[in-house]
């Protein structure tokens, strides 16, 4: 399945409003008696969320090909990577893109993307502008990729709080 951004599942699972134990084993969702945006029903939310993320492709730029700055920012990743603990197993790679899919109902421009699909953590070109926009996308990101929990979850909050946590102690005791 296409889990492009977890953020954008979330976003599906208040769009169709499922009732109890949505998630099976194997990850799908039990969707019953729900419509989509245009009042058809919603048989097949992983068709739904496959569809919405097939209508999209990032434009990945090769880091050559990125401005002084940007480059200046770009090659912190290992140093940002290592103040996390290392790059998550399953991360294979980070890439920067150009174009990035838009919020599903902000019409936004997303900053960041764990893509399970392809083990990519993709990040837009807007965080390279400053190092705590490109940080703070990374390491969230991250935090996706390494513990599985999506945004605005208990588990997602608890991992976030547990990183910031990590991350001052190693600034206290320097
Ligand atoms: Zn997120």
């Amino acid at each position: 399945m296409h889990n492009g951004c977890p953020s954008e599942l979330l976003l599906i699972r208040s769009l169709t409003n499922y009732k109890s134990s949505p998630w099976q084993d194997h990850g799908e969702l039990q969707v019953q008696n729900t419509n989509d945006l245009s009042g058809n029903p919603v048989t097949d939310i992983q068709q739904f969320i496959s569809n919405y993320n097939d209508s999209f492709e990032f434009e990945i730029i090769i880091p050559d090909k990125l401005n002084k700055r940007e480059k200046l920012i770009y090659q912190q990743t290992p140093d940002i990577l290592n103040i996390f603990g290392g790059k998550p197993k399953k991360v294979k790679e980070i890439k920067i893109s150009s174009t990035m899919r838009k919020d599903f109902f902000s019409e936004v421009g997303t900053l960041g993307c764990w893509d399970e699909s392809t083990n990519s953590i993709i990040l837009s070109r807007k965080t390279l502008k400053t190092i705590s926009d490109y940080s703070g996308t990374l390491i969230h990101e991250l935090i996706h990729a390494k513990t599985g929990h999506h945004d605005v979850t208990r588990e997602f909050e608890t991992s976030l709080t547990e990183v910031i946590g990590d991350f001052c102690r190693k600034l206290v005791e320097k």
